[in-house]
Parts: C-alpha cells; sequence; structure tokens
C-alpha cells in the first residue's frame, strides 16, 4: 500500500548509499531480493549501497525506486543531497491509476506532467478542493470525499 511516509524521503545529509541501504532494510529485502526486483545486477546494486555509485542512469532509477516503492525524485534528491518537500512528490493518472495501487514510477517523476499511456494530464491534487494528494491508500479524497479516479461512462449508454 502506497502513503506518502516522510520516512521514505532521504533525510538531510543522507548519501545515496545510506539512502538506498535505509530504505532497503526498512522493506525488510535483501539486497539479492531488490536486485531481482529492479532487474540489476547484484554488483550493481552493492556498489550503489558501498558508495561507489553515486549517479543513477535513467533506467536504474525507475527500476531501482519501482523496486524500493518510492518515487524517484527522492532516488534524485538523495543523489543530489538535497532534501525534498514531500508535497510535491504524489501524482497519479486519474483514468489509469488502479484505486489502492501502487501509481507507476514513471507518474512520479518531476518531469512527468502527462500519463505515459494514455496522455491524461497527472494530478497532484484534488480537483474539487484542491487539496494535495498525500496518499493514494484511499479512493476518494479525505477532505471533500470527492473519487481520486475519473469514473468512465461509456458515451453510447447515453446516446441510446
Ligand atoms: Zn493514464
Ligand atoms: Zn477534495
Amino acid at each position: 500500500m502506497y502513503t506518502l511516509n516522510t520516512e521514505h524521503l532521504p533525510k538531510s545529509g543522507e548519501s545515496l548509499a545510506d539512502y538506498v541501504r535505509r530504505i532497503r532494510t526498512g522493506l525488510a529485502l535483501s539486497q539479492k531480493e531488490v536486485a531481482d526486483r529492479a532487474n540489476l545486477h547484484l554488483q550493481s546494486l552493492g556498489k550503489i549501497e558501498r558508495g561507489q555509485t553515486t549517479r543513477l542512469n535513467q533506467k536504474t532509477r525507475v527500476a531501482l525506486s519501482g523496486a524500493l516503492e518510492i518515487s524517484p525524485e527522492y532516488l534524485d534528491a538523495a543523489v543530489r543531497g538535497t532534501p525534498l518537500v514531500a508535497s510535491t512528490a504524489l501524482k497519479y493518472c486519474p483514468n489509469c491509476w488502479v484505486a489502492g495501487s501502487l501509481p507507476e514510477p514513471i507518474w512520479l517523476d518531476v518531469r512527468s506532467r502527462f500519463c505515459f499511456l494514455c496522455s491524461e494530464a497527472l494530478r497532484n491534487r484534488c480537483i474539487a478542493c484542491n487539496e494535495p494528494v498525500i496518499s493514494l491508500k484511499f479512493r476518494f479524497c479525505p477532505h471533500c470525499g470527492t473519487a481520486y479516479k475519473t469514473i468512465r461512462h461509456n458515451a453510447r449508454e447515453y446516446s441510446a
């Protein structure tokens, strides 16, 4: 279940190595399990956790963030060594997101503005009350009760 938890954000001054290890151990996963999830070589993950790799290519950052159940932005923040503001991080596609599931890691990328599957504009706020989305654990906005997901109607039902 995906929740935006500040424990998952890199701490001020935390290195990429320390951050990745902390998140991995927080999930109770071995290096091998994370490497398998991310389709990375165990050695590559080992180098990241030993601080020998301090920059990530696009493929690795997306795969590793998926394996660690965090946003790729968090890894970027750890690479840069700058803390991230929690309220900007969570985004989802109102068409493709399945309630209660993990958002696609690519939606959470700071550069993603549109869904890669359906081209819908991604949302990080409730469309009704404009409160930031802080958890996708629930289907509805906790402030006003509006459904986060767009309910699709079949146009033909109405034209008959
Ligand atoms: Zn979509
Ligand atoms: Zn709302």
